[in-house]
């Protein structure tokens, strides 16, 4: 079955230090600039996969915004929902590395052009086209975003499509009050929620909650599919099935970890796209593990992702 899906919000440049422990105290080389932007990976990690992917957002009249259209328009994604603005640049992110798997950030989003997409600003020819709608936890930065996101899902929902909803959380944007609050709203609506093992605690409803609790209470509000991402462990799928639940654990596959950024936007958008494509969620799984291995063996968010093909070929060389 063919699907459409779409999603909204920030896209940005990111420059990458070059050295471990660089930090931002000092000066010091960086790379990029990168196109970057969970929504902005995860629309391109779905148009590889040969599904068609639309992405809401806003960049500035300058050189960052046309750099980011130009790679997504290669990468096959439909960019006519991407409105340039004048009056901010375009959003961009430092990120330096600890180690390979500890990154700080500092970002300019809220205030980049990506901060002023509203409601208003949704092509909604394009929106009613699409049968799935991804959410980013990491795009409800403002009020206006947050806005248009609700009439984004109220559109899907009322044309039969469904939802999906990655918390993508980071640490630096936790004092946004609008994101928890707006955190509650999206899950009311959330067909399949993949959070990652570390954000699970987020969503519990008493404090020392464990994670199978948390699940369970997580499916029984309505969530049909719940997707942990495990990092280099895997994934587990949780959902219910006649009163039960079923569990699902697939492995990780091993890989060159050079690079963790875009490895959870890539696995989402290989599992969404392939679920809702008629995959079982065994075989959906494997390839996002696949797709995720493969996301972090590149330098660069959006340098690591994978077609069909490249997946079958990494799994049947792990085989
Ligand atoms: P992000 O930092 O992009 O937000 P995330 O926390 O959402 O990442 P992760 O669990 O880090 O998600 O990664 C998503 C998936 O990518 C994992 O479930 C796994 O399949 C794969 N993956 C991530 N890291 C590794 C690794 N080091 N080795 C192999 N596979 C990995
Ligand atoms: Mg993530």
């Amino acid at each position: 079955m063919s699907v459409s899906i779409c999603t909204m919000g920030e896209l940005l440049v990111e420059f990458l230090s070059k050295n471990y422990n660089q930090g931002f105290t000092q000066p010091g080389e960086f790379l990029g600039p990168f196109p970057s932007g969970a929504p902005a990976i995860y629309a391109a990690q779905v148009a590889r996969l040969g599904f068609g992917s639309t992405l809401f957002g806003c960049v500035g009249n300058d050189d960052f915004g046309r750099l980011n259209i130009e790679r997504l328009r290669l990468e096959g994604v439909i960019t006519d929902g991407i409105s340039v603005i004048d009056k901010a640049p375009t959003g961009t992110a430092f990120v330096s590395y600890r180690n390979p798997l500890e990154r700080d950030f500092i970002f300019n989003i809220p205030n980049s052009a990506c901060g002023f997409f509203t409601a208003d600003h949704i092509d909604l020819g394009l929106l009613n086209q699409c049968q799935h709608f991804h959410i980013m936890g990491s795009s409800l930065f403002s009020f206006r975003i947050i806005d248009a996101m609700r009439r984004a899902i109220q559109i899907v929902k009322a044309n039969k499509g469904t939802v999906s909803f990655d918390p993508n959380i980071r640490k630096e944007m936790l004092n946004i009050p609008e994101m928890s609050q707006a955190f509650d709203y999206i899950l009311e609506y959330t067909d399949i929620f993949l959070p990652s093992e570390g954000e699970v605690h987020h969503f519990a409803s008493s404090k020392n909650q464990q994670e199978a609790d948390i699940v369970q209470e997580l499916l029984a509000s309505g969530v049909s599919h719940i997707v942990i991402k495990r990092g280099e462990k895997g994934a587990s799928h949780y959902q219910q099935q006649n009163g039960q639940t079923q569990e699902l654990h697939t492995p990780g596959y091993s890989s060159k970890m050079v690079d963790p950024t875009g490895a959870g936007d890539c696995f989402g958008a290989t599992f969404v796209s392939l679920f809702l494509s008629g995959f079982s969620a065994e075989k959906a799984l494997q390839y996002a593990n696949a797709s995720g291995a493969l996301a972090v063996s590149h330098k660069g968010p959006m340098e690591g992702l994978s077609s069909l093909a490249q997946i079958e070929h990494f799994i049947a060389q792990q085989a």
